[in-house]
């Protein structure tokens, strides 16, 4: 990809040798190499080599994030860095996958190289926080986006599909979804947040659930990890379980999203149709009830009891409390689900 690549617009001037802009070489040297640990190749060659064992299965995924679609251009780099990485760790946590290696595919626009010392530390920070390395990419000029390929190793037989739900089933969503949906209205002014912090941090800095999706292998029955809005993502689970739902509508966690100030229908709007949470929601049978209380005092994480998967595919039915139409909140554009009240 010789024409995209940023040396070619970079490189040394022949005026003032100081003032060369770092090439894609020097990056990639500078902020995107360290030393391979678990891989047998990192960055450095033309392919990253590693072993797996034989009675694991490779589970892997890929995600962009283009800056005017999924973030804003002034987002901090720090928080990109971190989230551009996060963002995938969920779809390996919803797997029940552990997370081991990846790749990152950066184009800038040009080399702004304290924006890219501070993209790559959150982006370490967050393969540290997990565990994982990165072991190749690529570096080009173009529109700012990043995409991240993850590679994660789950026993073999024990991944958490969205296939596996059964009747009877309870359904759980763990921590606090809806906030990241708060933290982007008050970005854009589209709402007043008594308290921001919290909103704010779930959308800068969510933390994906990895040990939780690990911890439960053995125990839910289908999984899938929510980041366009509860509603839609238990559409997602429904239809590859080929089940219906019963949501109970006065058992969702709103607390959290009510002590941001907002009021209850809001909150609700959020959590059903937001984004960007990348929490789990998952199946489990009534009986590991008491295990998965365990379980969230030992991750410190809630698993809110949220509803239960019905026979009768494809009907998503509400419980108990308000009977609100869902409308799409359209915090980022999305085509949201939408269900009748
Ligand atoms: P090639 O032209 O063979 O694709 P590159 O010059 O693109 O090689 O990359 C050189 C090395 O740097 C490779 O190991 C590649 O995986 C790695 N690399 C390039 N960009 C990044 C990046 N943003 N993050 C991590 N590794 C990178
Ligand atoms: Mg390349």
């Amino acid at each position: 990809m010789q024409h995209d690549a940023l040396s070619l617009t970079s490189g040394f001037s022949a005026h003032d040798p100081c003032y060369a802009m770092p090439s894609e070489f020097d990056l990639i040297r500078r902020y995107f190499t360290h030393p391979a640990r678990s891989a047998d190749m990192a960055v450095g060659d033309d392919a990253a080599l590693f072993r797996t064992a034989p009675d694991v299965q490779l589970a892997v995924t890929t995600d962009t994030l283009a800056a005017g679609t999924h973030f804003f251009h002034d987002t901090p780099p720090h928080d990109l860095g971190w989230k551009t990485l996060a963002v995938n760790l969920s779809d390996l946590a919803a797997m029940g996958a552990t997370p081991r290696w990846a790749t990152l595919a950066l184009t800038l626009p040009a080399v702004d190289e304290g924006w890219v010392a501070a993209f790559a530390k959150g982006f370490f920070d967050c393969a540290g926080r997990y565990g994982m390395e990165l072991v190749g990419g690529d570096t080009t000029r173009g529109p700012l986006a990043m995409t991240v390929t993850l590679f994660g190793e789950v026993p073999m037989g024990q991944a958490i599909t969205r296939a596996g739900g059964l009747p009877g089933d309870d359904l759980w969503v763990s921590g606090w979804p809806g906030l990241a949906a708060l933290g982007l209205m008050s970005l854009q002014n589209r709402v007043k947040l008594v308290d921001a912090d919290s909103a704010l941090a779930a959308l800068h800095r969510p933390m994906p659930r990895v040990e939780a999706g690990e911890a439960l292998r053995g125990i839910a029955h289908a999984m899938i990890d929510v980041s366009d809005g509860l509603a839609g993502d238990l559409a997602h689970l429904c239809e590859r379980s080929k089940l219906g739902a019963l949501l109970d509508m006065g058992a969702l966690p709103l607390a959290p999203l009510i002590a941001t100030g907002v009021d209850e229908s809001l909150a609700r709007q959020a959590l059903l149709a937001g984004g960007d949470d990348y929490e789990l929601l998952f199946s489990a049978p009534p009986q590991a009830r008491d295990v998965l209380a365990a379980l969230a005092r030992t991750l410190d994480l809630p698993f809110t009891r949220i509803g239960q998967f019905t026979e009768k595919a494809g009907t998503i039915l509400l419980a108990d409390g308000p009977k609100v139409p869902l409308r799409p909140l359209d915090v980022r554009g999305y085509d949201h689900f939408a269900l009748p009240g």
